[in-house]
């Protein structure tokens, strides 16, 4: 198989068309026409074998979480998933590998219509790289800088649930049906498009959490010059991740675990209701888990003291 045929059999032939690509897999390169009143954004994340993901991950499921954290990032800026390039790294091109890592990639693409409009094919250690393109109406994006004193601290989701499901695949635990789900919830991350959208002009600032919850919202306040207020009891865990760890070390894992691709967002207190009404249409939920404040730190409390994040020192500030 050489790398026209494997481009054409795997990955030209699973594209959803859209009107807006004037050009597209099969050219030099893809051209594609912007909405009016519409500003591009652009995200690119890799995922490299042995640093993000573990050997055993199946190809199904790097396929769709290779596309699936891109999209995520585009939802963190309010904006409208559009197209996608992929670049794509293999030891060797096996047939069934790439059948599956294929079919997981245009399922998360479908998801959220989005059309591969091209991308590159080496062979080499295994890596992947999406870049993601996306729109968002002029003057609505949402970046990390904007929250202000007083504004709500809000999470979607749950958080920490990947982070235990990553054990689950490293088979540190053994099989249920609860660790299925965390197990699912690494491997099938589900990026907040809807949420990210319907945020924009509403939120004063996002971020996804990629990092761990602590990590994640550090940057977004060290972005937007403040710290925060926190109440650890607040913090949206799962049933599945409260079996898996015990209340104790669950809210260790839900403040500093990465993969869940949750979205952290400020909003002011002007516009609760209004999130509230937007809520309703969403798949997940949103948790107010705190208050942006004029010190510079993010201080997480529990029943009236100080808790210290346990983990990799706090860098941030
Ligand atoms: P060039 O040599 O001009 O860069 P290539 O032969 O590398 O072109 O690629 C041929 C076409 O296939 C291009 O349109 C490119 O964008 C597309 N392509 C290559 N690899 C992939 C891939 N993994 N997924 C989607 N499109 C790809
Ligand atoms: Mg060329």
């Amino acid at each position: 198989m050489d790398e026209f045929d494997l481009i054409e059999q795997y990955f030209r032939k699973g594209v959803r068309p859209r009107d807006d690509v004037l050009c597209g897999i099969g050219d030099d390169a893809a051209i594609v026409s912007m909405p009016e009143g519409q500003r591009l954004v652009i995200a690119s994340d890799s995922l490299i074998a042995g640093t993000h993901f573990p050997d055993q991950t199946p190809a199904h499921a790097l396929g769709y979480r290779c596309m699936a954290v891109n999209l995520s990032d585009l939802a963190a800026m309010a904006a409208q998933p559009l197209w996608a390039t992929l670049a794509l790294s293999l030891p060797e091109p096996d047939a069934d590998w790439l059948e599956a890592f294929a079919e997981g990639f245009f399922e998360s693409a479908a998801g959220a219509d989005v059309a591969l409009i091209g991308g590159d094919t080496v062979r080499g250690p295994l890596s992947m790289t999406v870049t993601a393109h996306g729109c968002v109406e002029e003057g609505r994006h949402v970046t990390r800088t904007g929250a202000a004193i007083g504004d709500r601290i809000y999470v979607t989701g749950t958080v920490g649930d990947a982070r235990a499901g990553l054990d689950v695949l490293l088979q540190k635990r053994s099989k249920s049906a609860s660790n299925d789900k965390l197990l699912h919830r690494f491997l099938y991350p589900s990026p907040r498009v809807t949420p990210g959208r319907q945020l924009a002009g509403v939120a004063t600032a996002m971020i996804d959490v990629s990092d761990g919850l602590h990590d994640d919202l550090g940057k977004l306040l060290h972005a937007s010059g403040f710290g925060a207020d926190l109440e650890l009891a607040l913090l949206p865990i799962s049933e599945e991740l409260l079996q898996f760890a015990g209340a104790d070390a669950a809210v260790g894992i839900a403040l500093s675990g990465g993969d869940d691709y949750e979205l952290c967002f400020t909003i002011s207190p002007d516009h609760e209701s209004q999130l509230e009404r937007l809520v309703e249409h969403w798949d997940c939920s949103a948790t107010c888990i705190g208050e942006v404040s004029g010190e510079m730190e993010a201080r997480w409390w529990h029943n009236g003291e100080l808790h210290a994040v346990a983990g990799p020192a706090f860098s941030h500030f």
